[in-house]
Order: structure tokens, then C-alpha cells, then sequence
């Protein structure tokens, strides 16, 4: 089936920096992008989506989620508002133990049943890729059900589902030694020979694992065929950047705290920078990246939501485009890069998707705004008329 994108007010390839071009069509043949541009559309036959007055951009991309738990923790958020730390709720038994220990009771049907309805509010928010990680089960059973919920929602919802094994947290009544040499013995080799991850992922920082419990862990994970990614330096300089590139991960996450030198082994390494500026709203920490210093040494920033039940509930991209303009103060259209060509680069999708040009994956947003730089401006209001993910409709506004 053929669908011609008519006549868009601007249309944000991606190709070199925005690659804008104004008052253009696209054409899509079956799922995939084969003309774009200034378009000769006589005798065209298929079904036409007249653009006239809307911006198109590619599908969103969020490269950082953890979408995949049971229960919610809106208590914790009215203690946080209330000057409670963090780490003394989590003393009480709140935190990621607590989700773990609901996700824990709830049955794989249940865990799918609401994954899958938050995918179908994430679809009208213009996300057509996401990386899902998990890390709410703490063993190898408990992390083998989530990881089968999330390879479910790969194959059964129209988006690109990228799953990670995330090695999250130390559970209770285990010891730290205990618990590394079984996720290097255990939990990683099963999870390799199940093929039920792309990614492993480690939550390296000031409470989590140490960097020296991180390498051995990744290094583990890199023999057995696994691509890296790291959460670090969220919480306090731990070096976690450089340890990402060290072990040639293919992305850093959070890095709050990480200084030049860490950006500079980044760089170096090219590991991709993923930035949670929803995170960093729930959190209400002052510190914020050095963007700046990510921007001069050229690497390709990411964005994500980091959508989980303790730290941000936002699983909109739209929202976090805004808020990295507005929290971290990126450009509108380094924003727009972020959560599209660059968060493919921190998912290794960036030959198929995150651009408009040609042989690419038919994956597209249409925005009912006139100019790009409204879509962080106009912060939360809904601005998408329509979703299109391998050339088929997936959600449609009615007016
Ligand atoms: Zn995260």
C-alpha cells in the first residue's frame, strides 16, 4: 500500500543536523520511506495525508524505559515533596525494592496486560521505538518473566521493542559478593541462551553497584554477546563514564555528575550520552549535565524518559523534548535530534530508523504545528494528529 504525505509545512529529515525542508511530501511504499522532497504527484494512487500546515519528523525514539512493573509509589513522591530523602524512604522499604516486590506478586498475564495498555498511551505520544529494559525481579526466574513480557510486547504491538537485561539493585537478605557472581553464573549466561535481550545494563553509582562490581558484570555480559549500556554518575561522580568507554559501551546513561575528562573518554570511545531531563524534574536536583561540554565534543546526545514508578512517570517524548530545552536547556533542535536520529544511535537503529530518507523504516509523527520549534514551546498540550510506524496508520487524531 502507498500513502503520500502531502505537502507538509516543514519536514525534519534528520539527515545532517534538522535536514529541514519546507513545503514537501514524502512517499511510502509499504513499510518503507522511497521519496522525499519536492514531489511529482500526478497520478499518484494510494491513500494521501495532506500535510498543509503540519511539521513531520520522524517516529520518536525512546531509548530509556523501564516500563515494564506492577504498582505505583505516589506516596514516596508526596514524602519526596516533602523533604524526605530518597535514600531514607528506601531505608523504610520504598524504592526499587518496593516496585520489585510487586512486581514480584503480579502474575506474567498481569505484568503484560499493563505494559501493554501503557504501550497504547505511549503510541498517541508519537513513540515508534522503545527500548524496554527490566531489573524489578532480582532473580533469575522473577527477571526471566519480565523479560518474556517484553519480547510479548515485541512481537505483539506495532512498535520496535528493544529489550535489556538491566542489572538493577542488590536484593534483600542477599550479599553483595553472592549476588555478582550470580548474575555473572547464573542470570547472564541463561539470559543469553534464551535470547531474550539485545543489551545488558548496569545501575553503577554512589548506592548501587560499585564500579569495580559494574566491570566485572559488563565484561561478563560482553563475552556472552551482549551490547553495553550503563546508568551512572546519576547520583555522585563514580567515573562510570570512563568505565563506559573502557569496556566499549554503546551508551551512558543519566551522567549528571560526569565531568569533562569523563566526556572527553566518551567521545573518544564514542559512547552515546543518553540524558533523562524528566528525572532530573522528579528529582528536583540542582546539579544538572554538563550539556555544554557534551555539545563541544560532538557527541551524538540522546534523550529518554527513564519512565519507571519511582523517579518519572512520564512516558511521553514530546513532554521530555520539552524538558530538555526547559530543565537542561538544550536547543529546540539538538531536542529534536535527541529523540530521534540520536536515540537510534543509542539502540544501534540508526541504519533503519530515526530519519526521513529513502530505504528507511516508514515510521513518521505529523504535528498539527506550523514550526518544529512549537513542539517544546506548546509544552504539554497534544499536539499529534498522526502516528505512522512501517507505513501502517497507528493512531490517528479525529479532527
Ligand atoms: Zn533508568
Amino acid at each position: 500500500m502507498a500513502i503520500l504525505l502531502k505537502q507538509a509545512r516543514q519536514i525534519l529529515t534528520m539527515n545532517d543536523g534538522l535536514g529541514l525542508i519546507q513545503d514537501g511530501s514524502v512517499l511510502i511504499e509499504n513499510d518503507i520511506i522511497k521519496k522525499v522532497g519536492r514531489l511529482n504527484e500526478q497520478g499518484f494512487r494510494g491513500r494521501v495525508i495532506d500535510c498543509t500546515g503540519c511539521v513531520v519528523t520522524p517516529g520518536l525514539i525512546d531509548a530509556h524505559t523501564h516500563l515494564v512493573f506492577a504498582g505505583t509509589r505516589e506516596d514516596e513522591f508526596a514524602m519526596r515533596l516533602e523533604g524526605i530523602k530518597y535514600e531514607t524512604i528506601a531505608k523504610k522499604g520504598g524504592g526499587i525494592l518496593r516496585t520489585v516486590a510487586m512486581t514480584r506478586s503480579a502474575s506474567e498475564d498481569e505484568l503484560y496486560k499493563l505494559a501493554a495498555e501503557r504501550i497504547k498511551m505511549i503510541i498517541r505520544h508519537g513513540t515508534t521505538t522503545i527500548e524496554i529494559k527490566s531489573g524489578y525481579g532480582l532473580s533469575l526466574s522473577e527477571e526471566l518473566k519480565i523479560l518474556r513480557v517484553i519480547n510479548k510486547l515485541k512481537d505483539n504491538t506495532p512498535l520496535d521493542v528493544i529489550p535489556t537485561y538491566l542489572v538493577h539493585t542488590i536484593p534483600r537478605f542477599m550479599k553483595r559478593r553472592d549476588y555478582v557472581d550470580m548474575q555473572c553464573e547464573e542470570i547472564l549466561p541463561e539470559v543469553a541462551r534464551l535470547k531474550l535481550a539485545e543489551f545488558c545494563d548496569i545501575f553503577c553509582d554512589k548506592t548501587a553497584f560499585t564500579k569495580s562490581e559494574s566491570e566485572k558484570i559488563l565484561k561478563k555480559a560482553k563475552e556472552l554477546g551482549f551490547a553495553l549500556k550503563i546508568h551512572t554518575d546519576e547520583l555522585a561522580n563514580v567515573g562510570g563514564a570512563k568505565l563506559a568507554a573502557k569496556l566499549g559501551c554503546v551508551s551512558a546513561e543519566h551522567l549528571i555528575y560526569t565531568t569533562k575528562s569523563g566526556i572527553n573518554a566518551m567521545k573518544k570511545a564514542g559512547v552515546i550520552p543518553v540524558l533523562l531531563p524528566g528525572t532530573s524534574l522528579y528529582l528536583q536536583t540542582e546539579r544538572k549535565p554538563l550539556i555544554k561540554d557534551f555539545m563541544e565534543s560532538g557527541l551524538p546526545i540522546a534523550i529518554a524518559s527513564d519512565f519507571n514508578p519511582g523517579t518519572c512517570m512520564i512516558y511521553s517524548m514530546p513532554k521530555i523534548i520539552s524538558l530538555a530545552s526547559l530543565v537542561y536547556r538544550m536547543p529546540v533542535e539538538l531536542a529534536l535530534m535527541a529523540a530521534t536520529i540520536n536515540a537510534a544511535r543509542a539502540i544501534r537503529k540508526e541504519d533503519r530508523v530515526g530519519k526521513i530518507k529513502h530505504n528507511y523504516q516508514a515510521d513518521f509523527v505529523i504535528w498539527n504545528v506550523d514550526d518544529y520549534r512549537k513542539i517544546p514551546y506548546q509544552f504539554g498540550e497534544d499536539l499529534i494528529k498522526v502516528v505512522i510506524k512501517k507505513g501502517k496508520i497507528i493512531y490517528e487524531t479525529n479532527s
